[in-house]
């Protein structure tokens, strides 16, 4: 025997005496005793009440004493950081791609850049979290090239792929 929510219209199975989707109360027709008033009436968790077995018989399987519940984010403010960080990581990356062709010191901004990727994986925003946290690894492998070769023009006054350079040319 069902029993149709007159709120959403769901079919309700068995000795139920309030819908598990939209907490509407239920009247059984067949229900000997009614059922006590809840102190939750209102509230915006949905509860299954399953006090007795039910009949498995609906389309879609649940597993039986479950209680059901809205899907929603747990912690909204937190996944909105986390995905900031994911952008964040995603610009630096960017940014320090590019400096670090120029100077070393973008390693120190692609370093934090990788700390923000890391950080914005855990938000909805994975795709922008794992480019920039590619990016920034890009930057700092640049970085280290291009401070190595710095290095390299301090010791030796040329860059590893030029001839020795000239005395009367100062570098810099
Ligand atoms: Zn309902």
């Amino acid at each position: 025997m069902t029993v149709k929510c007159e709120k959403c219209g769901e079919e309700l199975l068995g000795a139920v005496n309030r819908c598990w989707r939209c907490g509407t109360k239920v009247e059984l027709s067949g229900s000997a005793s009614p059922p006590p008033p809840m102190a939750d009436a209102g509230e915006d968790v949905v509860v299954a009440e399953l006090a007795q077995p039910l009949p498995r018989t609906d389309a879609r399987p649940r597993p039986p004493g479950t209680p059901v519940f809205r899907t929603r984010p747990s912690n909204p403010r937190h996944l909105s950081a986390a995905q900031g960080g994911a952008i964040a990581a995603l610009v630096l990356g960017l940014m320090t791609t590019v400096a670090s062709f120029y100077t070393a010191l973008a390693a120190i901004p692609a370093a934090l850049g990788l700390a923000l990727g890391a950080w914005g994986l855990f938000s909805p925003r994975r795709g922008p979290a794992i480019l920039g946290l590619l990016l920034c690894f890009l930057a700092l492998t640049i970085a280290s090239f291009t401070g190595a070769v710095g290095l390299y023009k301090q010791a030796y006054g040329h860059a590893p792929w030029e001839a020795p350079a000239e005395p009367a040319e100062p570098e810099f």
